[in-house]
């Protein structure tokens, strides 16, 4: 197939890990006998640099234009002020609200081999697999903002549609899955999470009677996301609570490192990039974890172009590369480490036998 494919690297280690990303996506590419096109723009600090804003419109243009947009990671101690007019996330912003993206999915996994990198014990880990999808264009963050000198306040607000389309995709997410689905609110206190409540029990009584729905506050979920993990499957909830639970459930995997995830919309577009941040105190070492970016690259493969056998491919030879020991610097302390070249390097070398494995499976 052929697909047009946006690579927006940021800041910090941004431009190093998606260079990875970009390497596995022509393997794959010229292994299954696609055409994937490569067009690579500004976003973020070096975009400020640049041109002064944090989404210039070429990029923006570019990204209405693909099929899918590979991203870094934005933001950095050069552009920190928190009073600036113009800050590397606003572009982060802009875009996935530009692209309609309304619901980030952010798949927990933790991997046999890392085990020992989370803080969590061993044995509350194996058989994590969850998948938090967070409603990501509302909410408080979007809300009116208000300062003066003796005040400030932030609006929350969310309307029925938007609540009813991100449970739709959690729903049917649940429904691929195994059919359970817990939706996070804070219903005891705001009023924003009793329209929550009563219009994701509605959606999932009506349109999934399938799925079976339970509700729990967003207080006691962050006790149980480390109590329990293994209790859930699929989450869903508000923005500003996923933000926070999302940080919360990478921990679960061992490092930021790890964890991808995918922003998606009504469409097939959708922004494909890993959990953490520009990490500016590794960056331009050669020394960062590749491996969140390039399971980005398999969400892509797999939610905008529907390549299953492709994205399965990429996500087995990561697995393969972890089992044979191949850690970046955040995985281990106990052995040398390997650099990002050597981490993506590993996961290429196993392409041919995941691949294959893959299409024996099929
Ligand atoms: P961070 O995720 O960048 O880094 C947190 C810690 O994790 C650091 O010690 C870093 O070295 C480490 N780390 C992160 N990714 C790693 C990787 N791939 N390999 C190895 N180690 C890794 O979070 P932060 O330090 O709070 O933020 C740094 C900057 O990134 C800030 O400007 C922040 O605003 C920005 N940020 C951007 C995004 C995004 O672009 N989506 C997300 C979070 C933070």
């Amino acid at each position: 197939m052929h697909a047009n494919i946006l690579v927006l690297p940021g800041d910090g280690i941004g431009p190093e890990v998606t260079a990875a990303g970009v390497a596995v996506l022509r393997s794959v590419a010229e292994r299954y006998g696609h055409d994937f096109h490569f067009e690579e723009q500004l976003i973020g600090g070096a975009a400020i640099d640049a041109t002064g804003q944090p989404l210039p419109d070429a990029t923006l243009q570019a990204a209405q234009r693909a099929d899918a947009v590979l991203l870094g990671a934005v933001g950095g101690p050069k552009w920190s002020d928190p009073n600036a007019k113009v800050r590397p996330e606003q572009g982060l912003l802009a875009i996935r609200k530009a692209l309609g993206l309304f619901a980030n999915v952010r798949p927990v996994k933790p991997h046999s081999a890392t085990l020992g990198a989370s803080p969590i014990k061993a044995h509350l880990l194996q058989g994590v697999d969850l998948i938090v999808v967070r409603e990501l264009t509302g909410g408080i963050y979007f809300g009116d903002k208000t300062r003066s000198n003796s005040d400030a306040s932030d609006l929350c607000r969310y309307s029925v549609a938007e609540i009813e389309r991100v449970v739709r995709h959690a729903a049917q997410l649940a429904r691929s899955r195994s059919g359970k689905l817990t939706s996070v609110d804070k219903a005891n206190v705001l009023e924003t999470s009793r329209l929550w409540r009563d219009v994701t029990t509605r959606v999932v009584r009506d349109e999934f009677p399938d799925v079976q729905l339970e509700h729990q506050l967003v207080d006691s979920m962050a006790m149980h996301l480390l109590a329990k993990p293994r209790a859930y499957d699929v989450i869903v909830t508000e923005n500003m609570f996923g933000d926070i639970l999302t940080d919360e459930a990478s921990m679960l995997a061992g490092s930021l490192g790890l964890l991808p995830s995918a922003s998606l919309g009504a469409g097939t577009n959708g922004i494909y990039e890993p959990i953490h941040g520009s990490a500016p105190d590794i960056a331009g070492r050669g020394i960062a974890n590749p491996y969140a970016t390039i399971l980005s690259a398999a969400l892509l493969l797999r939610h905008s172009l529907g390549l299953e056998a492709e994205a399965q491919c990429v996500e087995k030879s990561v697995a393969e590369a972890l089992d044979a020991g191949v850690f970046t610097a955040d995985l281990t302390t106990t052995q040398p480490a390997a650099s990002t070249h050597a981490a993506t390097d590993a996961v290429l070398a196993r392409m041919d036998l995941a691949c294959a494995a893959v299409a024996l499976r099929d």
